[in-house]
């Protein structure tokens, strides 16, 4: 009998500066543009044509005057993009890169409550942030994102209801702000979420000065102990017009300390850790899983084959005439 000997696949690390290059050249002869999410690795916005917040990302779509549009952050964002941008090709570095907080409100189930509403006689309209499936977004009257959340609230009209998805810490903030009564969908993001309150009251007493900025994903008692909530463009402004060197203890994803240390690097940025639910002990899981699906070698990748590529879907169409007046108008 002879024996078989396996040995495991030799991985050869290729340097990211060798692959920065040939994603520069893969770019002009593909005649792409490449759109990355501050959540994303450093790396990648930094090779990228746009890097931004949901909304920013969103208008610049708009903008992009190549063909093809690769998009390095999660799938709903890929669709956004398409949704914008119909007639170009959107190639994303990974499809699988998810949201664990568009997947707390599938559209099925949100089509099935919205029928229970209207069957008791409620007159609301929907507001859904844009972390939501295309599908979901086809369902609803307005699209908000954490940085125009409330002035397009303020458009719904005072008389109706508001049925706000899917995430129910941002609900509440909104709430607190604008003062309207909302239905909340029990929604999370599983970055957010996680945020230590015990860590977080550490740091500040280890950092005495520093300054807390949160984004409004994280739970109450995270908003209530800080003294900047934002999504993250208002973060980056915030830091921008700070001259004075300040420590900011950073509660939202981990990468989001890159396009703040490039913005104002004269701070100090310190992420605040996160917990696990199951041990209680702190963890790294202030990185979102779904984005750091994104990589330089993915990116090469998809622009060299010209896929992953988001396909158009019929309710794309119901989704961008919600996605143009609430973000574009
Ligand atoms: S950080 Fe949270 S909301 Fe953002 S993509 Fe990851 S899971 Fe979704």
């Amino acid at each position: 009998m002879s024996l078989k000997i396996f040995s495991a696949p030799v991985v050869v690390e290729e340097d990211p500066l060798d692959l920065m290059d040939e994603i520069d050249a893969l770019k002009k002869e593909k005649d792409a543009t490449i759109l990355a999410h501050f959540y994303v690795d450093g790396e990648i916005q930094d090779i990228a044509d746009f890097a931004g917040d949901s909304l920013k990302l969103a208008r610049d779509a708009t903008r992009v005057t190549t063909s093809t549009i690769v998009f390095a952050g999660v799938h709903f964002m890929g669709e956004s993009a398409k949704i914008m941008n119909p007639k170009k090709r959107v190639l994303m570095p990974d499809l699988l890169a998810g949201c664990s907080l568009a997947d707390s409100c599938p559209p099925a189930q949100l089509a099935a409550f919205q029928a229970q509403l209207r069957a008791q006689g409620r007159d609301f309209q929907t507001v859904a942030y844009i972390n939501t499936s295309a599908a979901v977004k086809s369902l609803c009257d307005w699209i908000v994102t954490s940085g125009n959340a409330r002035e397009i609230i303020d458009r719904v009209p005072k008389d109706k209801e508001i049925l706000f998805v899917p995430d129910q810490h941002l609900g509440r903030y909104l709430v607190e702000i604008t003062g309207r009564k909302m239905i909340l969908w029990p929604g999370s993001c599983m970055v957010h979420e996680i945020f230590s309150i015990q860590d977080l009251i550490h740091a500040k007493k280890n950092n005495p000065r520093s300054i807390v900025i949160a984004h409004p994903e994280c739970p109450q008692n995270i908003l209530e102990i800080s003294d900047v909530v934002g999504g993250t463009e208002k973060m980056r402004q915030y830091v921008m017009a700070l001259k004075e060197p300040t420590t900011f203890l950073v509660a939202t994803e981990a990468a989001m300390i890159h396009p703040l240390t490039k913005a104002a690097p004269q701070h100090t940025y310190l992420p605040v850790p996160g917990i696990m639910a199951s041990s209680g002990e702190t963890c790294a899981c202030n990185r979102c899983p779904h984005m750091a699906r994104n990589t330089l070698h993915k990116v090469r990748d998809c622009l060299r084959d010209g896929r992953p590529e988001i396909e158009w879907k019929d309710y794309f169409q119901q989704a961008r005439a919600v996605l143009d007046k609430s973000l574009l108008q």
